[in-house]
């Protein structure tokens, strides 16, 4: 089963940009890389393909031609919403035209969107998005709350609640697709966060968690971390 995730917007289009200047396109990304991260959770039996990985410009042409290519069997597009009046609050999907998969798809999606995160229910809508329209499978666009409403702003730009909407998006996956579907453990792994250091390039020697540091080791990876973020920064 492949998915698209499209987070919406990107490069110098920044969706909605909240009262504390937070872009939308960065909030999506955040809520698209966290549904990567918990793919393991579905054991092989969905993979998910993002339309876009980092902050660059995207078409919505692109985005549509990307899942048909694929010949993906669900493309899910995210985005976070604002309204004039900046009064605006909860959750709403969209689907091309009701009656449809993409219409079953929303609604389970939508529903387990407002349990998980609490925010308002919105309901399921029905609009001629270019990414539904274009996109040859069941698709749907998830507006994943208010960042233009200066409250809720602060609420969907928190890394908990990306987390949050992205458990929801996989577990109400799992729920339509009738498939078993497992969060990771949370568990403390020190021989993990050891080989993450090791392929950021911050170590280079096998090192044991039970292992001490000494001084010159320490200064080592410090300034390795430093000549990174300097590197960066050019
Ligand atoms: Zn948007």
């Amino acid at each position: 089963m492949i998915i698209v995730i499209d987070p919406g917007h990107g490069g110098k289009d920044p969706g909605v940009v909240s009262p504390d200047g937070d872009f939308e396109k960065d909030q999506v990304l955040q809520i698209a890389q966290k549904i990567k991260d918990l793919e393991s959770g579905f054991q092989g039996k969905v993979k998910f393909y993002l339309a876009r990985t980092g902050d660059w410009e995207l078409s919505l042409e692109a985005r549509a031609g990307l899942a048909n290519r694929l010949q993906a069997d669900y493309f899910i597009s995210l985005h976070q919403n604002s309204d004039p009046s900046h009064k605006g609050r909860g959750i709403e999907v969209f689907a091309l035209a009701p009656g449809g998969e993409g219409e079953k798809l929303g609604k389970t999606l939508l529903r387990n969107l407002v349990n998980r995160t609490g925010l308002a229910d919105r309901g399921m809508k029905f609009a001629g998005f270019a990414v539904l329209r274009l996109t040859e499978m069941p698709a749907v666009l998830c507006e994943c709350g208010f960042l233009g409403t200066p409250e809720e702003a602060k609420l969907v730009t928190d890394p908990r609640f990306h987390r949050q909407a992205a458990e929801a998006l996989c577990a109400g996956i799992a729920q339509y697709l009738r498939l078993p579907f497992q969060l990771p453990s949370t568990g403390w792994d020190p021989k993990a966060e050891i080989e993450k250091l090791r392929q950021a390039g911050l170590i280079v020697s096998p090192h044991e968690p039970e292992q001490a540091v000494n001084w010159g080791e320490f200064a080592t990876v410090i300034n390795r971390l430093l000549a990174a973020r300097y590197k960066q920064e050019a």
